[in-house]
């Protein structure tokens, strides 16, 4: 698939990982009903089917996989299930379906497989990744919006799948997504990872995170969390890129940051270890690894390797 008109203005180098989505988001049909409906009742109509949090992919001779869509035909209960509309892909509509509440989704697929993105996002061609992101991020919304915050009533679904209706007090809920900054500190010739709890397995190391947390600028936030994972004080604070992260539902803001002092006291309940790493030393990664390409965190280390 050919990038969307006006995508290298967006991206000067290139867009990172499922971001680049090919869909025209086109808005304006979402509040149509009777367009949508018209979509919704046409049998060739496409689905992006997402199924307990996994996208449906099927994977070439080549290694490479692909989103697979699937016509409205081949989906059983599909008035049954949650749906949204997600735009336009070559001019033709595109929907997503979450078919969780199916012990065995689409058993006549058999060369197309339910996989978790996040596990083998790597693996799959750029552009139909930020489909897939965005299918999954929808349907988790709208998995955990079923019910009213503000009362507990039932909810339905408006907007073509893009706003949850509170049939008790009428508050309306739009999707969510978490902000989370992400960035490489660096002191001019060393940069500052940490190999996270998460991963005390294998032994990665990879830039500090954390989510932004309310009445805070990113900027601060960047500096909160490289403090408390670290103890590392930060200046000039520059935005990088993002990166929608539908896992469940983040963008990872990526930063790059000054360090203004140099001796880590690292947070053991985040990270098993923080560390300066020379250029030299990333560039050989002997006795570690360095997150996957498909990440942000790779992006902002490889950036500031080639710089
Ligand atoms: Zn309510």
């Amino acid at each position: 698939m050919d990038s969307p008109a006006g995508m290298h203005d967006i991206h000067p180098i290139r867009p990172n990982a499922l971001a680049g989505s090919p869909l025209d988001r086109s808005a304006h049909h979402r509040t149509d009903d009777a367009w949508i409906a018209a979509q919704r009742g046409d049998p060739a109509t496409l689905y992006a089917p997402v199924w307990r949090a996994r996208s449906l992919m099927r994977t070439a001779s080549s290694g490479v996989a692909e989103a697979c869509l699937i016509p409205a035909a081949a989906i059983p209960q599909i008035d049954a299930l949650p749906w949204a509309f997600l735009g336009l892909l070559d001019g033709g509509p595109v929907f997503c379906i979450d078919l969780s509440l199916l012990d065995a989704p689409l058993p006549d697929l058999a060369d197309a497989v339910f996989q978790d993105l996040r596990r083998v996002g790597g693996a799959v061609a750029p552009q139909d990744a930020a489909i897939m992101a965005h299918a999954r991020g929808l349907m988790h919304w709208r998995s955990r919006h079923r019910f009213c915050g503000v009362c507990g009533a039932a909810c339905i679904f408006a907007s073509a799948g893009h706003v949850a209706h509170c049939q008790g007090c009428g508050t309306h809920h739009f999707p969510r997504t978490d902000p989370a900054v992400i960035m490489l500190v660096t002191d001019g010739t060393r940069a500052l990872l940490g190999q996270p709890n998460a991963f005390r397995n294998v032994r990665v190391f990879t830039t500090l995170a954390g989510f932004v947390e309310p009445g805070e600028s990113l900027e601060e936030a960047v500096a909160r969390e490289v403090f408390e994972e670290t103890g590392i004080r930060v200046a000039r604070v520059r935005y990088h890129s993002s990166q929608p992260w539908p896992f469940p539902s983040s963008i990872m803001l990526g930063f790059h940051a000054d360090a203004v002092t140099r001796d880590i006291v690292t947070d053991t309940d985040e990270l098993v270890e923080a560390r300066w790493f020379t250029r030299e030393e990333l560039l050989a990664a002997e006795g570690f690894i360095l997150p996957p390409g498909f990440s942000i965190a790779r992006r902002l280390i490889d950036d500031w390797l080639g710089a």
